[in-house]
Formats: C-alpha cells, structure tokens, sequence
C-alpha cells in the first residue's frame, strides 16, 4: 500500500472510529488507580501484548511500588540512524477500584464516558492505532524508529518513572505527549507550568481548654496565620500560585491543639522563579514564638517551556493539522506532565496530542468521538515527519 495522503488517512481513520472506541472500551474496564499496582500491572500486561501484536519490542521495567512502567520499541524501514520518537502517555489513572460501577464505560451522545476515558486511556488507544495504520501503510515498517513509553505513576509525580523518562527522551529526536488535548477545540499544549507540592507541620502546645486556656500553644491559631502568609506568596502575573489544598489540626474541640498541617500546591510558570518561590516559603517563621514550623516538599516538575524546539514542533503540527482541514490551536496550561521533564532537558516536545474531551479527574469525563480520526492522522503526521 503506497502512503495515503491526508484525505485518505483521514477516511483511514474514520472507517476505524469504532475499533479506537472499542480499544478505550478495553482499556477504560481494566481500572488503573495509581497507587494499586496488581490492578495497573494487570492493564500493562494487555497493553503488553497489543504492542507485541504489533511488533514492538516490549520490555517491562519493574516498579516496587506502582504498576510496572512499559517500554515499546518499534524499528523503521529505513536502515538509518534516525533517533526515534518518543510517544509519551501513563496507564494510571486517579480512580480508585470500584469506580467503572458508578461511571460506567459508556457511548452516549457522540462522546464516550468513563473513568480515565480522556486522562488518558484515549490517547494510549491512539498511539496502538496510529502504529498499526502506519505500518500498514509503509509494509510492516515504521517511517521512523518510535518508542512508547507508559509510565504508572504520572498522576502521583512521576518519581519511580522520571529517571527513565528522561533517559529515553535524551536519545529521541523529539518527545510526542498524548495527555488530553486543552479544551474542546483541541489544542495542543506547548508550555506547562512547573508543580511542587509542600507540606507545612505546626507545633504547640496543648492544653484543656476550659481548665488550662492560658497555658495551651495553639497550633491551629499558627496554621491561620501561615496560611494567610503563603497565600500572599501568589503572584498571578507572573504566573505562581500556591494553593493550601488541605488542612487539618487539633484532637478535640475542648483541647488547645498541639498540632496542624497543610499541604500547599505551588505552580510556577518560569523556572527561574523555582528557587525564590522555594526560599521564600523556607523563610516562613512562626507568628507565635512558643509555636514551631517545619517544611517538608519541593518543585517536583519543572515547567514546560515554549522553547525554540517546541515552537518547531507545533509548526509542524499546525501544517500537518492544515492538510487534514484544520486549524491547530495552542495552549499553555496550569497541570503539569511527564512532557516538563523532556522538555526541560531541551527535547522538543508537543503536549496535549490525545483525545479531545472535557472533564478530567471528574464524573462527567468524557472525550468526543467525531476528535478521534483527525487526532488519529495528526499523530500519524508528525511521526512521519518529525
Ligand atoms: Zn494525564
């Protein structure tokens, strides 16, 4: 079969709309929570073998604590030296077992619903047909060496993956990420904020409040003020935000408490700003002398940058997107990936390549259907051309 051109992969791709769905079918029942690795080993193993279907190399890299993190490698037809494409997703997902009973893996209304149907078992669907259409297209050889990779802990911070996340982006022509797209125009998603995640320990002193008032330290009391000092750490114009997402304190409600927590998410838009956001929470000091503060955490991803690489990678995209009939928007957003790893190496990576939907992390997740052709020939595209 000679190589079809952007209509034809299109057609390609809409005769093959059912199969992607019934793919995220299997994919979305297999339930994945991040932190139950027999479960996401389970999906690994399916996906295991669908790759090995195709004729990729599979080798499984043992995690201890999450699910295994995947590795497939596909070869090219050429006999070159070309670096591969990375293609870059997770198999976890933020549900936990039990899940599928109460939001169902469901067609409804020209879009599919289910747990982790958009973030991301959508773009993974993707990455199997895409693979399988181009070898078809080029006899059984890829027109660039790609590997995929699926790591099992992108939804709790990526530790147990990142080294070998990095690794292999070090050695790719360029890194394509298939979390959801922004929005339900699609676009991909050139920068990132960096994430940190903190937590902030009061301590004092307790005391009965009714018998012993006066002699309590109360940890609750410091918290309420720490709170209200790091919210002023937000600077929205220059992109950071500190968001104390929970907090908890105390024993009983006739007790001064002796202890109170927080736990802060920090987002940063440069990475420049990491280490001033960092010192200046590290400089934090109790309002109460008596009171003491301890701080635990740090930037655990670095933002995505919009650099030179990723602005020829878009390029790219947007033609691409421009021969198959539309325009490709970009976005940059708050949520961190494994794309601000590669990126931040320097690798030109694109973000925001799989499904189109809205509702991530929610009961209403959902991607639309009629998306999924055109995603299908936009990754198509750039593997062919990267
Ligand atoms: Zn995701």
């Amino acid at each position: 079969m000679n190589f079809p051109t952007p209509a034809e992969q299109l057609t390609y791709f809409r005769k093959q709309q059912n199969q992607v769905v019934d793919t995220i079918q299997q994919l979305v029942e297999i339930e994945s929570p991040s932190d139950v690795k027999a479960a996401v080993d389970r999906l690994v193993t399916v996906l295991a073998s669908r790759f090995g279907e195709l004729g990729g190399k599979v080798r499984a890299h043992r995690a201890e604590k999450f699910g295994n993190h995947l590795e497939i490698r596909f070869k090219a037809a050429r006999a070159s030296d070309s670096k591969p494409v990375l293609l870059l997703g997770h198999t976890d997902t933020v549900y936990p077992i039990g899940t599928i009973s109460k939001m169902p893996f469901r067609v409804t209304k020209g879009r599919v619903f289910g747990p982790g149907v958009l973030d991301m078992k959508g773009g993974i669907a993707l990455m199997l047909h895409v693979i399988e259409a181009l070898l078809e297209w080029s006899d059984g050889k890829l027109p660039l060496p790609v590997t995929v990779f699926l790591v099992s802990d992108e939804e709790v911070g990526s530790q147990s993956s990142r080294a070998i996340t990095e690794k292999l982006a070090r050695e790719s022509a360029a890194v394509l990420v298939l979390e959801p797209a922004a929005g339900l125009n699609g676009a991909a998603k050139t920068s990132r904020k960096g994430v940190g995640e903190y937590e902030l320990r009061v301590f004092g002193k307790a005391a009965h409040s009714g018998l012993d008032f006066e002699k309590g330290q109360s940890a609750v009391v410091e918290l309420a003020h720490q709170v209200l000092a790091i919210s002023k750490l937000v600077d929205l114009q220059r992109g950071i935000t500190l968001n104390v997402g929970k907090i908890s304190g105390g024993t009983r409600v006739n007790v001064v408490p002796a202890e109170a927590r927080a736990s802060i998410d920090v987002r940063i838009a440069n990475k420049q700003d990491a280490p001033e956001v960092e010192r200046r929470l590290r400089a934090l000091e109790p309002v109460n002398p008596i009171c003491k503060i301890s701080l635990n955490g740090g930037i655990n991803r670095p933002p995505m940058e919009r650099t030179p690489g990723v602005a020829v990678l878009f390029a790219k995209a947007t033609e691409i997107a421009l021969e198959l009939g539309w325009q490709l928007e970009e976005a940059a957003v708050g949520g961190g990936s494994d794309g601000n790893f590669t990126a931040a190496l320097g690798i030109p990576t694109l973000d925001g390549l799989g499904a189109v939907g809205e509702g991530a992390h929610a009961e209403h997740e959902s991607i639309l259907i009629s998306e999924l052709p055109r995603r299908a020939a936009l990754l198509a595209g750039l593997i062919a051309r990267v």
